[in-house]
């Protein structure tokens, strides 16, 4: 098997693996109340373009080839990487929904009862799903070879990233107050002790 092949059939598995974790929080997140929602049009727009570079683009170029333009033939090494960044980035994912639990959601949303985690994967990041996000785009670019598919998920996100930690801040400040800021204060965002 090419390793362009078995790139794009490892991409398919990080999906499922990535559904599949995240299909149980789903669930329980349809019956918690939500208290806040911080989903406006920007909001909207962000997920909108985050998906296009990780989902429809790359989904895209595995089901149909296209767009052919910017197709190569990559080597074994760097579909290996990729593979390894995938486990990587869900075991990071898992272990940032079992710590947020009740709490999580797709979007920006305050729930009732909502509690501050700072613990366990949440002690010296306060991102570290963003984290997860990142590796699963870092290895979409290893996996999927393709120019355009490949990178796009690092720039789709990177998009929904830049534009919704602002936001998603302010609105964990306003809920917690001082709680939060000290959090802040003493952890970083996706990489420990750098950004
Ligand atoms: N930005 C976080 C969480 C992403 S999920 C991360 O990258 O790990 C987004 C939801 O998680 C938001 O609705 C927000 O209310 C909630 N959230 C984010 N950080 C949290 C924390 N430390 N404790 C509890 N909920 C949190």
């Amino acid at each position: 098997m090419s390793a362009a092949l078995a790139g794009q059939g490892l991409w398919v598995l990080l999906v499922v693996g990535w559904y599949v974790i995240r299909y149980p929080f789903e669930r329980r997140a349809r019956k918690t109340r939500i208290a806040h929602s911080g989903r406006d049009l920007s909001e909207r727009i962000r997920m909108a373009v985050s998906f296009t570079g990780l989902g429809i683009l790359p989904g895209l170029f595995v089901a149909s080839g296209l767009p052919r333009l910017g197709t190569y033939e990559p080597s074994a090494l760097q579909t290996g990487a990729g593979a390894l960044v995938a486990a990587l980035a869900l075991y990071l994912f898992r272990r940032t929904h079992k710590a947020l639990g009740r709490m999580w959601s797709v979007s920006l949303d305050i729930r009732e009862k909502h509690k501050l985690v700072t613990t366990g994967i949440y002690e010296r990041l306060r991102h570290p799903m963003y984290t997860a996000f990142f590796a699963m785009a870092l290895a979409q670019a290893l996996l999927v070879p393709s120019a355009i598919a490949g990178p796009a998920g690092l720039v789709g996100f990177g998009l929904l990233f830049a534009f919704r930690i602002g936001p998603e801040e302010r609105m964990m400040e306003e809920r917690f107050g001082e709680d939060y800021r000290a959090y802040k204060a003493r952890t970083a965002r996706i990489l420990p002790g750098l950004f």
